[in-house]
């Protein structure tokens, strides 16, 4: 069984966001067919993806969501869409924070031309509220664009309030998995420097990564009882069809659990919040390969599907 939750709107209401399941190139709208059918949906729920990702008895409703996705093409009609005919947003909205693994494969770690080893997680933040955007949505090139770059990862959805857990427990509050493109500007200089200081050349975590529209995020959300193993899965990037990047995500530093760890320690993960978990080999910036407008960047999961984003001039 499998299943991928969306939220999406249709052309003739723009800002009506709804909830669906993406199947075989189509989207059924869980919400209006839960309505109309006798669908077991947990009163606190409603069908909206945070709360169906807690894992609090809504056990119920997912396995019939999945079994209306698994017969998708005979959903009524006026519940069904072509996928093509809808846009996707980000499979969960604004208004949690997005933690980011800034080196948790060793490929990465390498191709900088690091000897160093890590000892722990390596964690910056972006903002939700302009840099989230779904599939479909434009990676910005925009007038402080060097070497704008792409970074293909899993993401994390935390489903349950998160603090100070075990790295035993820690997968009991994932939520779900998705595709995250962690978007980078790697040679930011947004104001011009009278000269050039050794302390003035750093990669600059926050600026660097914080350009609107800098995390795509989706097609879906895998809700985690769908996948067998978040370490068995495997990523790739594409810029344009041709391959970039490629990993399995068994290969991490800093394993899912021991990141979610690590992080609790220091703040409350709260149901919503999205982690980053990091980035393979691969990226543009090794051969100083800027992406371009008109590049269509693509970030593949297996058991997840792929996350694609046009490249575009703001
Ligand atoms: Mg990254």
């Amino acid at each position: 069984m499998s299943l991928k939750l969306v939220r999406f709107s249709t052309k003739e209401r723009p800002h009506d966001i709804r909830i669906g399941a993406l199947s075989a190139g189509r989207v059924i709208d869980l919400q209006l067919l839960s309505a109309a059918a006798d669908a077991p949906i947990c009163p606190d729920c409603g069908f909206e993806v945070i709360p169906l990702l807690s894992g609090m008895g809504c056990d119920e409703a997912l396995d019939w969501a999945a079994d209306i996705a698994a017969d998708a093409e005979n959903a009524p009609a006026d519940m069904r869409y072509d996928r093509s005919a809808i846009k996707l947003h980000a499979p969960v909205g604004a208004g949690g924070k997005v933690l980011c693994l800034a080196t948790n494969y060793d490929s990465h770690l390498k191709e900088g031309g690091s000897k160093r080893t890590i000892q722990t997680p390596r964690v910056f933040m972006k903002p939700t509220n302009n840099t989230l955007c779904g599939d479909g949505d434009p990676i910005l090139i925009t007038s402080q664009s060097r070497l704008p770059d792409y970074e293909g990862e899993l993401a994390v959805i935390i489903g349950r309030t998160c603090r100070e857990v075990e790295p035993e427990e820690a997968l009991d509050y994932v939520g779900g998995y998705a595709c995250c493109n962690d978007i980078s500007e790697r040679r930011l200089r947004v104001w011009e420097r009278p000269e050039d200081q050794d302390w003035d050349r750093f990669f600059d975590w926050l600026n660097g990564k914080w350009f609107d529209n800098s995390l795509p995020l989706g097609p879906c959300v895998v809700p985690a009882g769908f996948i067998a193993d978040p370490h068995d899965l495997q990523l790739q990037t594409r810029v344009n069809g041709e391959t970039r990047q490629e990993t399995s995500t068994g290969l991490m530093i800093f394993s899912i659990p021991q990141v979610i760890a690590f992080i609790s320690q220091i703040m409350t993960l709260h149901p919503g919040d999205i982690i980053a978990t990091g980035t393979p080999s691969g990226v543009g910036a090794v051969t100083d390969t800027a992406l371009q407008p008109g590049d269509t960047v693509e970030v593949e999961i297996s058991e997840i599907g792929t996350l694609s984003n046009p490249v575009i001039a703001q």
